[in-house]
């Protein structure tokens, strides 16, 4: 366990030099206070928990001291928002403030989101509120107890200095950690502005840190795409799978890692809605849950224009070919073990889409309803849970098919099912209505929910005493939230 002050820098992408990130000092917030730390997340760090509650904690979280060793830097990028290209963006209010490696020798980015003012801040404050900090922490730790890659978060600090949007708010910061906070809209700001040279730098040192194996195929770039795309792929398909709905699919979001990355008006499905948008800004609906399958590609080749100098579009084209079946495969394959299948059948993909259309039509919860599917044999769970449904002639015939494909995946005890649905079906999720609890009591100053939920969606798929509130439907005014990019 280490110290605050023993933390180890080596900050490898600052050395890449003025090009690519600007050196910019972080602006405190006042009175810095500790919302909510995450042990798991020190643990990456190697710090021992109890520093959290330490002043200087705050302090430096919240802007007002640094490691000596820390090098904040602004890194510039570009991306495509909304299917529109813009030439420049870049950390309008976080900074990098150096990476730091663990005694298992792993390296994370330390970045701190609130920070203030930048070259690349635009429009904006270089702020952030404690509502969409608080979010943002929730959501990335929730997303990886589900086994869902994401950037990990460390803590929310919370200050008394004012923050103007729709009404005056409170400023906040979160420090975020990732082995990298490289986007897809790095590598396109290099390539739209013509600066070779620096792109192929870049690309050498993503694969030299964070693809080294693909190193040793014969053409490395292009193998570092395709575990770009597989990774990718993967993410999405989980997502999929857990009802999660990220809302700002901007290339300039996108982890270059296959992470979860830069959360805004995110969202988990209460019922399942194939369109749901969860951004209400987005009117289109780009970026509706079922459209986020195929946006997954569309930012992949966004990112593949960028990589022409190096790889054959011929080959960039194939390798964009491996998305869908290696989505589908991830898919298939979660969505077979959340209905406690074992084995795999031709028809099963037709037996989950029969199910979805289902519940959409009544309004299920997405969450629940797989959890209770698990909670005994497959003929009582599916019994119990007809209620749920509308059209229930429909219901039955999916209820006959499902009884026999179990039958034919094998016996087993409820007492397996149960174990073995459980450990994939969670019974917590992060639903909009809970978050939303919790930031309302933090912002009048009491963390004290907010840490109460961090703590139950860290173990997601285990029943928790005394915790059954978390684990409903949302009441009838926290299903229609509305959330806004505004953050
Ligand atoms: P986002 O939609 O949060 O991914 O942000 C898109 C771009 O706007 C990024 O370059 C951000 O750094 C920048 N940005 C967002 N909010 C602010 C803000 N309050 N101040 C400065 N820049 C911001
Ligand atoms: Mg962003």
């Amino acid at each position: 366990m280490k110290a605050l002050d023993e933390l180890t820098f080596d900050n490898r992408f600052a050395r890449l030099g003025d090009a690519f990130s600007t050196h910019v000092l972080p602006e405190p917030l006042d009175e810095p206070r500790l919302v909510v730390a995450s042990d798991a997340a020190m643990a990456l760090l190697d710090l021992d928990p109890a520093v959290a509650e330490t002043p200087v904690f705050a302090e430096l979280f919240g802007g007002h001291k640094l490691w000596a060793e820390a090098q904040p830097r602004a890194m510039v990028y570009s991306g495509h928002q909304f299917g529109g290209y813009t030439p420049q963006l870049g950390d309008g209010r976080g900074l990098l403030l150096g990476e730091v490696y663990n005694q298992a020798g792993e390296h994370w980015d330390l970045h701190l989101k609130g920070a203030g003012m930048t070259p690349y801040s635009r429009m904006g404050d270089g702020r952030a509120v404690l509502r969409s900090s608080i979010r943002e922490f929730l959501a990335s730790e929730a997303l990886h107890a589900l086994g869902i890659p994401t950037s990990r978060a460390l803590c929310v600090i919370g200050s008394s200095t004012p923050v103007w949007r729709e009404k005056q708010e409170r400023g906040a910061m979160v420090l975020r950690l990732a082995p990298s906070h490289i986007r897809f809209g790095h590598f396109e700001y290099f390539y739209y502005t013509q600066k070779p040279e620096q792109l192929a730098e870049l690309a050498e040192h993503v694969l030299n840190l964070h693809y080294p194996e693909c190193r040793e195929q014969p053409e490395p770039y292009l193998a570092m795409f395709r575990e770009i795309v597989e990774r990718n792929a993967e993410m999405i398909a989980k997502w999929q799978a857990y009802g999660f709905c990220h809302g700002v699919m901007n290339t300039d979001n996108m982890s270059i890692l296959g992470i979860t990355f830069d959360f805004g008006p995110f969202a988990f499905l209460d019922d399942f809605d194939a369109h749901f948008i969860c951004n209400h800004s987005d009117h289109e609906g780009r970026y509706s849950f079922s459209n986020q399958v195929p946006i997954g590609q569309w930012n992949l080749s966004a990112l593949a224009q960028a990589l022409t100098p190096f790889i054959s579009v011929d080959a960039l084209k194939e390798a964009l070919g491996l998305y869908l079946p290696i989505y589908q495969a991830h898919y298939l394959d979660l969505m077979r073990r959340r209905l406690g299948l074992t084995t795999a059948e031709e028809d099963d993909q037709k037996l989950v889409e029969r199910l979805l259309k289902l519940m959409q039509n009544s309004g299920v919860d997405y969450t629940l309803f797989f959890r209770r599917l698990g909670d005994e044999s497959a003929a009582l769970a599916v019994a119990r849970l007809r209620d749920d449904f509308v059209d229930l002639a429909g219901f039955d015939a999916w209820a006959e098919q499902y009884k026999a494909r179990v039958a034919r995946d094998g016996d087993d005890s409820e007492a397996q099912r149960r174990e073995r649905m459980h450990a994939v079906n969670p019974l917590y999720i992060l639903r909009n209505y809970l978050a939303q609890n919790a930031i309302a009591a933090a912002e009048s100053g009491d963390y004290s929910e907010v840490r109460r939920l961090h703590e139950v969606l860290n173990k997601p798929f285990e029943e928790q005493a005394g915790m059954e509130q978390y684990a409903q439907r949302p009441p009838d005014w926290g299903k229609h939230l509305e959330i806004s990019c505004s953050s």
